[in-house]
């Protein structure tokens, strides 16, 4: 097998790994009721962005090898450092939805009994399932050695990533209030000691 075959395996299986990890916890939120939901249409062009850019752009390009004019070389090093930083996004996105449990949502959401949480990975920063996002975009481009292909999931979830995250403090202010505020002083975004 070619390493380029591989890497084509390994992107199909993030995928499968992802959506195993989260499953589960789709079935769990399903019975919490919502009180509070923000820019509910917006946020479904947001999701369709980050949606086109981690999965159906690479996808496209793993099946059928569109756009080829954009191809690259590949060499294994790029296959063992993309496979390391995918397995390194996917155990992150498993201990935020631990983490997060009953509290998580596809968009922004406020459940009847939503806890604000501190503990655990978001002791160290406040946004880490967008972190392990972020990270799965730099496995793609890391794994998928295509000028359009690699670098669309950074574009698609960072569309979501920067026109998402002020709304949402905004709304963890508004539901609560000095307990967040207090937690944004001392919590950076996304990567710890940097941003
Ligand atoms: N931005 C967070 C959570 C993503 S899920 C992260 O990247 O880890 C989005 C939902 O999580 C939002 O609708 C909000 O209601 C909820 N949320 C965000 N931060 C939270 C926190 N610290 N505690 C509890 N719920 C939170």
């Amino acid at each position: 097998m070619s390493i380029l075959a591989a890497a084509k395996i390994i992107w199909g299986l993030g995928l499968v790994g992802w959506y195993a990890i989260r499953f589960p916890f789709e079935r769990r939120v399903k019975r919490e009721r919502v009180v509070d939901a923000r820019s509910r249409l917006r946020e479904r062009v947001l999701l369709t962005c980050s949606t086109l850019g981690l999965g159906v752009v690479p996808g496209i390009w793993v099946a059928t090898g569109w756009p080829r004019f954009a191809n690259y070389p590949f060499t294994l090093v790029q296959l063992v450092l993309g496979t390391a930083v995918f397995l390194a996004s996917l155990w992150l996105f498993r201990r935020t939805h631990k983490d997060l449990g009953k509290n998580w949502s596809v968009t922004l959401e406020i459940k009847e009994k939503h806890r604000l949480i501190t503990e655990g990975v978001y002791r160290h920063v406040r946004h880490p399932m967008y972190s392990a996002f972020f990270l799965w975009a730099l496995a793609q481009l890391i794994l998928i050695p295509n000028a359009v292909a690699g670098p669309a999931g950074f574009v698609g979830f960072g569309i979501l990533f920067f026109f998402r995250v002020g709304q949402e403090e905004r709304m963890m202010l508004d539901t609560f209030g000095d307990e967040y505020r207090a937690y944004m002083a001392r919590t950076p975004r996304v990567v710890p000691g940097l941003y």
